[in-house]
């Protein structure tokens, strides 16, 4: 983390550290180092009053207002701001003409699902972004995307490694928190949760169910997250390739998936 980092972001932010050049040093090694410790998802909370919160905002909105076609967010921040960044706000569903969204080195958790309003993207790159396990379903949505450079080692369920799937919760569990706008995101993966990523329809916390999926979305197979609103939208879903979980799972360690293969 930058010397500059004053201490009360040390402790609100993100846990990230980040070189001169602001890259994450995170490595996907930290994020599964213990073996008999239960994955789950990155706890981290975003500060939406930090600096480079802000800052990625108004880049948004320069971004959405030019038309832009090649977005490369983070080289408009500087280390400590880069260091503030758990997601990417909502906001990244204006970004309509983007066709080509960079996002090198990264200290990113978690992608919303707004990525999908994206109708332009060909091309996404969150390269070398170790802390991003998982993308959300809602990238399917992104007809366009033919390039992807993810760095699968980082992954669940990637065909090298089989990285566990984090547990998610039982049907009904939805309708027992308080807010469903004000979640705890080790646990949803998510601080909001807004309409099914399946359908786009509006979420029935008691029907409400969380899936994992692994399908190949341009270049790579990913493990998507899907916030489905009924168990019609899980059974909508598309057949998984081989060698992978072949259908929709809860995660956790009664999961069986093949055996990690080095080819
Ligand atoms: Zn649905």
């Amino acid at each position: 983390m930058a010397d500059s980092t004053p201490p009360a972001r040390r402790t609100f932010g993100n846990r990230f550290t980040a070189d001169a050049a602001g890259r994450s040093q995170r490595t996907a090694e930290v994020c599964f180092r213990q073996p008999n410790a239960r994955v789950r998802f990155h706890g981290e909370r975003q500060d939406t009053s930090s600096p480079g919160w802000r800052r990625l905002l108004r880049l948004i909105d320069e971004a959405a207002a030019d038309g832009r076609e090649v977005f490369r967010p983070l080289v408009g921040l500087n280390p400590a701001e880069r260091t503030d960044l758990v997601t990417l706000p909502s906001s990244i569903a204006k970004l309509t003409e983007v066709r080509h969204l960079v996002l090198y080195g990264s200290p990113l958790v978690r992608i919303p699902p707004e990525v999908g309003a994206m109708a332009s993207l060909e091309v996404f790159e969150p390269y070398t972004s170790y802390g991003l396990h998982w993308f959300p379903f809602e990238l399917t949505k992104c007809t366009n995307l033919r390039g992807s450079t993810v760095s699968t080692r980082a992954l669940y369920g990637n065909y090298k490694y089989r990285h566990e799937f984090p547990q998610l919760q039982p049907v009904g569990s939805l309708a027992t928190v308080p807010d469903s706008n004000d979640l705890d995101p080790q646990v949803w993966g998510t601080e909001k949760i807004r309409s099914c990523s399946v359908c786009d329809g509006p979420i029935e916390p008691a029907r409400f169910q969380q899936v994992w999926i692994s399908l190949r979305v341009a270049t790579d197979v990913l493990p998507l997250l899907v916030n489905a609103c009924s168990e019609d939208c899980v059974r909508a879903l598309p057949a998984p390739p081989e060698g992978y979980v072949p259908m929709a799972h809860q995660g956790g360690r009664n999961v069986r998936q093949p055996r990690p293969s080095r080819r």
